[in-house]
Formats: C-alpha cells, structure tokens, sequence
C-alpha cells in the first residue's frame, strides 16, 4: 500500500464523500445543496506510482469546480474545457440536475443509485401480487404471491368448482 501525504488522504477522503453521497462537492469540499445541480465526473486524480499507475475518484462536484455557468434563468448550461461535452440531465433518483459525460450513470451519486434500484425492485414485487381473481374477475392485491382469488369467498368457490 502507498502511503499518500496527510493532505492528499483528504482530498480523497473529501472526494469519495461526493462519489457516495453527492452532500459536499469532491473537488473544493463545499457543502452542497439537494437542489444544486452538479457535474459528475473524476474529483480527484493521483499519479500513485509505475506499477500502481494513476488514481481516479469518480464523484460530484459544484459548477464552479468544474467550470460550468448557468444561462438563460437555468436553461442553458455552458461549459468550459472538456465539459463542452457534457450532457445536460438530472438524476434518475433524486432529480437534480446533473451534468455528464455521455460514458457516466445518470445518478449523482452511489447513494441515489442504490436507491433508485432499491425502488424498482419493490414496484416489480407489488406489481406481481396485483392480481385478477379467477372467479370473479375482480382486481385484488395479493397477500401471497401464489394467490388466485380475492377473498374466502371465491376461495370457496374455486374450490367446490375444481371437486
Ligand atoms: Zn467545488
Ligand atoms: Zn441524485
Ligand atoms: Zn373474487
């Protein structure tokens, strides 16, 4: 393991703070807003050593660290050096605005990612147990996941129809 300076142990610590939670910019340390919109890219970058090569923290970071201005009252965002290529989007979880390279996720931040997957993976399991019952038609939500009838009633019924 490479032994990094005391402050280059803070800026990388600094900067997987924004890669995981997106709540101070992984660049200048600020604190940011849920509202403000932020630019995902590399925030920190260290050449480690030859056979260990170079570092990178992929992370959030404000606009000003990136060089990026808002025009138009917010509709145009413009930028300098390599964001020129940058996309403008929000997140898919929180909805924040977002800048992007075209390669990264559009999520601004590991934290946000976690949630949006852990949310579509409840909706796909309430949607399995949104059912037709086979007696009567009638929409149910199901308790079970292998439930064919919406109350004791058709229950009953399905049973005697089947003996
Ligand atoms: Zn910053
Ligand atoms: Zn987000
Ligand atoms: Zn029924």
């Amino acid at each position: 393991m490479i032994r990094l300076p005391d402050e280059e142990v803070e800026r990388r610590r600094r900067a997987l703070r924004s890669q995981e939670s997106a709540e101070v910019c992984g660049r200048c340390g600020e604190g940011v807003t849920p509202d403000q919109p932020l630019a995902r890219g590399i925030v920190w970058s260290r050449y480690v050593h030859l056979t260990h090569g170079t570092q990178n923290v992929q992370g959030a970071m404000c606009f000003d660290c990136a060089g990026i201005t808002i025009e138009d009252g917010g509709d145009t965002w413009l930028a300098r050096g390599r964001w020129r290529e940058a996309q403008r989007s929000s997140c898919e979880d929180c909805g924040r605005g977002l800048a992007r390279m075209s390669y990264a996720a559009p999520y601004c931040s590991q934290r946000c990612r976690k949630e949006f997957y852990n949310r579509r993976r409840r909706e796909e399991r309430l949607s399995a147990r949104e059912k037709m019952c086979e007696v009567c038609g009638e929409e149910f939500f199901a308790a079970r996941r292998d439930a064919k009838t919406c109350s004791p009633a058709c229950r009953q019924k399905a049973y005697r129809q089947r003996c």
